[in-house]
Protein backbone atom coordinates (compact mmCIF):
# COMPACT_ATOMS: atom_id res chain seq x y z
CA UNK A 1 0.00 0.00 0.00
CA UNK A 2 2.66 2.13 0.78
CA UNK A 3 4.62 1.56 -2.13
CA UNK A 4 1.43 2.02 -4.36
CA UNK A 5 1.50 5.81 -2.58
CA UNK A 6 5.06 6.20 -3.42
CA UNK A 7 4.75 5.60 -6.81
CA UNK A 8 1.91 7.69 -7.45
CA UNK A 9 2.90 10.19 -5.31
CA UNK A 10 6.96 10.52 -4.80
CA UNK A 11 7.00 14.04 -3.77
CA UNK A 12 4.77 13.23 -0.80
CA UNK A 13 6.81 10.00 0.11
CA UNK A 14 9.96 12.22 0.25
CA UNK A 15 8.72 14.61 2.27
CA UNK A 16 7.22 11.96 4.69
CA UNK A 17 10.38 10.43 4.11
CA UNK A 18 12.18 13.40 5.38
CA UNK A 19 10.24 14.44 8.33
CA UNK A 20 10.51 10.47 9.40
CA UNK A 21 14.98 11.17 9.61
CA UNK A 22 14.66 14.64 10.82
CA UNK A 23 12.15 13.38 13.75
CA UNK A 24 14.70 10.89 14.15
CA UNK A 25 17.66 12.64 14.79
CA UNK A 26 15.94 15.04 16.64
CA UNK A 27 14.62 12.49 19.32
CA UNK A 28 18.18 11.91 20.18
CA UNK A 29 19.55 15.57 19.57
CA UNK A 30 16.71 16.85 22.71
CA UNK A 31 18.10 13.48 24.82
CA UNK A 32 16.75 13.94 28.55
CA UNK A 33 14.25 13.93 31.89
CA UNK A 34 12.57 16.82 31.47
CA UNK A 35 9.49 16.17 29.12
CA UNK A 36 7.09 13.21 28.76
CA UNK A 37 5.29 12.60 25.51
CA UNK A 38 2.64 10.20 26.54
CA UNK A 39 1.23 10.15 22.82
CA UNK A 40 4.64 8.33 21.80
CA UNK A 41 6.58 7.42 25.23
CA UNK A 42 9.25 9.99 24.17
CA UNK A 43 10.87 11.20 27.03
CA UNK A 44 13.10 14.03 26.63
CA UNK A 45 15.23 17.55 27.00
CA UNK A 46 12.12 19.90 26.33
CA UNK A 47 9.75 19.94 23.42
CA UNK A 48 11.07 21.21 19.95
CA UNK A 49 8.53 24.75 19.14
CA UNK A 50 5.83 22.85 21.29
CA UNK A 51 5.83 19.89 19.00
CA UNK A 52 6.91 16.73 20.17
CA UNK A 53 10.50 15.71 18.09
CA UNK A 54 9.64 12.16 18.06
CA UNK A 55 6.03 12.15 16.74
CA UNK A 56 4.87 15.67 16.00
CA UNK A 57 2.43 15.44 18.91
CA UNK A 58 0.85 18.97 19.59
CA UNK A 59 -0.18 20.07 23.09
CA UNK A 60 -3.53 19.67 22.08
CA UNK A 61 -2.82 15.74 21.58
CA UNK A 62 -0.71 15.39 24.33
CA UNK A 63 -3.96 16.70 26.43
CA UNK A 64 -5.79 13.39 25.48
CA UNK A 65 -3.65 10.95 27.61
CA UNK A 66 -3.51 13.13 30.01
CA UNK A 67 -7.10 13.86 30.76
CA UNK A 68 -7.91 10.08 30.21
CA UNK A 69 -5.76 9.57 33.50
CA UNK A 70 -7.10 12.74 35.03
CA UNK A 71 -10.75 11.41 34.63
CA UNK A 72 -10.05 7.95 35.21
CA UNK A 73 -11.54 6.78 32.12
CA UNK A 74 -9.95 3.36 30.98
CA UNK A 75 -10.31 0.11 32.36
CA UNK A 76 -9.97 -3.50 30.58
CA UNK A 77 -12.97 -3.91 28.85
CA UNK A 78 -14.61 -0.84 27.41
CA UNK A 79 -16.54 0.47 23.95
CA UNK A 80 -14.47 3.14 22.81
CA UNK A 81 -16.21 5.50 19.83
CA UNK A 82 -13.55 8.03 18.43
CA UNK A 83 -14.93 10.78 16.72
CA UNK A 84 -12.47 11.95 13.79
CA UNK A 85 -9.42 11.07 15.07
CA UNK A 86 -6.32 11.98 13.71
CA UNK A 87 -3.41 9.23 13.12
CA UNK A 88 -1.52 10.56 16.11
CA UNK A 89 -4.22 10.07 18.14
CA UNK A 90 -5.44 6.59 16.46
CA UNK A 91 -1.95 5.35 17.09
CA UNK A 92 -1.76 6.44 20.31
CA UNK A 93 -5.11 5.35 21.62
CA UNK A 94 -4.53 1.76 19.44
CA UNK A 95 -1.01 1.52 21.88
CA UNK A 96 -2.79 1.82 25.25
CA UNK A 97 -6.45 0.14 24.89
CA UNK A 98 -7.06 -3.34 26.19
CA UNK A 99 -7.32 -6.58 23.63
CA UNK A 100 -10.37 -6.96 25.19
CA UNK A 101 -12.31 -3.21 24.27
CA UNK A 102 -13.75 -2.50 21.10
CA UNK A 103 -12.59 0.65 19.69
CA UNK A 104 -14.48 2.14 17.05
CA UNK A 105 -13.63 5.20 15.09
CA UNK A 106 -16.22 7.60 13.12
CA UNK A 107 -15.73 10.27 10.76
CA UNK A 108 -17.58 11.59 7.60
CA UNK A 109 -14.93 10.97 5.17
CA UNK A 110 -12.58 7.63 4.83
CA UNK A 111 -9.15 7.20 5.57
CA UNK A 112 -7.24 4.06 6.44
CA UNK A 113 -7.47 4.54 10.21
CA UNK A 114 -11.50 5.21 10.08
CA UNK A 115 -13.49 2.35 10.33
CA UNK A 116 -17.07 3.70 10.82
CA UNK A 117 -18.04 6.47 7.62
CA UNK A 118 -21.01 8.09 9.02
CA UNK A 119 -21.95 11.43 9.72
CA UNK A 120 -22.16 12.70 13.39
CA UNK A 121 -25.31 14.23 13.14
CA UNK A 122 -27.06 10.55 12.05
CA UNK A 123 -25.48 7.56 12.51
CA UNK A 124 -27.12 4.33 12.06
CA UNK A 125 -25.11 3.06 15.63
CA UNK A 126 -27.40 1.58 18.58
CA UNK A 127 -28.75 3.56 21.45
CA UNK A 128 -26.92 2.57 24.83
CA UNK A 129 -23.46 0.91 23.11
CA UNK A 130 -20.16 3.04 24.19
CA UNK A 131 -18.51 3.17 27.69
CA UNK A 132 -16.64 6.30 26.15
CA UNK A 133 -16.75 8.72 23.47
CA UNK A 134 -13.60 10.94 22.40
CA UNK A 135 -14.05 14.25 20.44
CA UNK A 136 -10.74 16.29 19.80
CA UNK A 137 -11.26 19.58 18.26
CA UNK A 138 -13.83 18.86 16.18
CA UNK A 139 -17.18 20.00 17.40
CA UNK A 140 -16.21 23.70 16.29
CA UNK A 141 -16.17 22.36 12.55
CA UNK A 142 -19.73 20.57 13.18
CA UNK A 143 -22.59 23.45 12.07
CA UNK A 144 -25.42 21.32 13.14
CA UNK A 145 -23.31 20.38 16.79
CA UNK A 146 -26.83 20.27 19.05
CA UNK A 147 -28.03 17.35 16.98
CA UNK A 148 -24.27 15.30 16.95
CA UNK A 149 -24.64 16.01 20.57
CA UNK A 150 -27.92 14.39 21.02
CA UNK A 151 -26.44 11.57 18.89
CA UNK A 152 -23.48 10.96 21.22
CA UNK A 153 -25.99 10.97 24.56
CA UNK A 154 -27.99 8.55 22.46
CA UNK A 155 -25.13 5.48 21.93
CA UNK A 156 -23.83 6.08 25.02
CA UNK A 157 -24.33 3.63 27.39
CA UNK A 158 -26.45 4.82 30.70
CA UNK A 159 -23.27 6.99 32.73
CA UNK A 160 -21.27 6.89 29.95
CA UNK A 161 -18.67 9.33 29.54
CA UNK A 162 -17.88 11.84 26.80
CA UNK A 163 -14.10 13.49 26.35
CA UNK A 164 -14.05 16.89 24.70
CA UNK A 165 -11.88 19.45 24.28
CA UNK A 166 -12.57 22.43 21.34
CA UNK A 167 -10.13 25.36 21.14
CA UNK A 168 -11.75 28.38 22.46
CA UNK A 169 -11.17 31.67 20.55
CA UNK A 170 -10.42 33.95 21.00
CA UNK A 171 -8.36 33.22 23.71
CA UNK A 172 -10.04 32.78 27.18
CA UNK A 173 -13.11 33.95 25.46
CA UNK A 174 -16.12 33.36 27.77
CA UNK A 175 -19.10 33.25 25.35
CA UNK A 176 -19.44 31.32 22.30
CA UNK A 177 -20.24 32.93 19.29
CA UNK A 178 -21.95 31.99 15.90
CA UNK A 179 -24.07 32.98 13.16
CA UNK A 180 -25.90 31.44 10.49
CA UNK A 181 -24.98 34.45 8.29
CA UNK A 182 -21.69 34.12 8.59
CA UNK A 183 -20.38 33.30 5.48
CA UNK A 184 -17.68 30.48 5.05
CA UNK A 185 -15.24 32.43 2.81
CA UNK A 186 -15.25 34.83 6.33
CA UNK A 187 -14.80 32.01 8.99
CA UNK A 188 -10.90 32.42 9.23
CA UNK A 189 -11.44 36.48 10.16
CA UNK A 190 -14.04 35.83 12.60
CA UNK A 191 -13.85 32.31 13.90
CA UNK A 192 -10.02 31.91 13.88
CA UNK A 193 -9.99 29.11 11.23
CA UNK A 194 -11.20 28.95 7.69
CA UNK A 195 -12.85 25.75 8.95
CA UNK A 196 -14.88 26.48 12.17
CA UNK A 197 -17.87 27.61 11.85
CA UNK A 198 -18.09 29.11 16.00
CA UNK A 199 -15.93 30.50 18.06
CA UNK A 200 -16.00 28.29 20.64
CA UNK A 201 -16.36 30.15 24.50
CA UNK A 202 -15.63 28.63 28.45
CA UNK A 203 -19.45 28.50 28.05
CA UNK A 204 -19.93 25.46 25.27
CA UNK A 205 -20.14 23.07 27.90
CA UNK A 206 -24.09 24.31 28.46
CA UNK A 207 -24.96 22.74 24.99
CA UNK A 208 -24.20 19.50 26.11
CA UNK A 209 -25.79 20.05 29.46
CA UNK A 210 -29.37 21.00 27.59
CA UNK A 211 -28.69 17.29 26.11
CA UNK A 212 -28.58 15.76 29.62
CA UNK A 213 -25.17 15.35 30.25
CA UNK A 214 -23.52 16.44 33.57
CA UNK A 215 -20.08 18.19 33.60
CA UNK A 216 -16.23 18.01 34.90
CA UNK A 217 -13.90 20.11 33.85
CA UNK A 218 -10.25 20.43 33.49
CA UNK A 219 -9.00 24.15 32.93
CA UNK A 220 -5.11 23.59 32.22
CA UNK A 221 -4.02 26.73 33.81
CA UNK A 222 -5.02 25.31 37.16
CA UNK A 223 -2.54 22.54 36.79
CA UNK A 224 0.82 22.90 37.98
CA UNK A 225 3.39 24.45 36.41
CA UNK A 226 5.46 21.04 37.16
CA UNK A 227 2.69 18.93 35.06
CA UNK A 228 2.31 22.01 32.80
CA UNK A 229 5.66 21.61 31.96
CA UNK A 230 6.30 17.58 31.95
CA UNK A 231 3.18 17.02 29.39
CA UNK A 232 3.57 19.60 27.34
CA UNK A 233 0.67 21.09 28.68
CA UNK A 234 -1.20 24.57 26.93
CA UNK A 235 -2.35 26.64 29.96
CA UNK A 236 -5.60 28.01 27.78
CA UNK A 237 -6.86 24.35 26.36
CA UNK A 238 -9.60 23.22 28.31
CA UNK A 239 -11.47 19.71 28.73
CA UNK A 240 -14.56 18.53 29.54
CA UNK A 241 -15.80 14.97 30.96
CA UNK A 242 -19.80 14.77 30.15
CA UNK A 243 -21.55 11.82 31.89
CA UNK A 244 -24.94 10.62 30.50
ZN1 LIG B 1 5.69 12.02 20.87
Amino acid sequence: MKLIKAIKNPKGYYSALQKLVANFFRARFYKGENVLCEICNWNGAYFFSGKCPKCNSLSRTRLIPFSISFFNLFNEDIKLLHIAPNVNEYNFIKRIISKKSQYDRLNITSANHINIQQDLTSTTLKSNTYDLAISWHVFEHIVEDVKAISEVYRILKPNGKFLLSVPIYPKNNAVTFEDSNILYQDYKKIHGHEDHCRSCGLDYYKRFEAVGFKTKTLRIENLSTHQINRYGLSKSHVVWCFSK
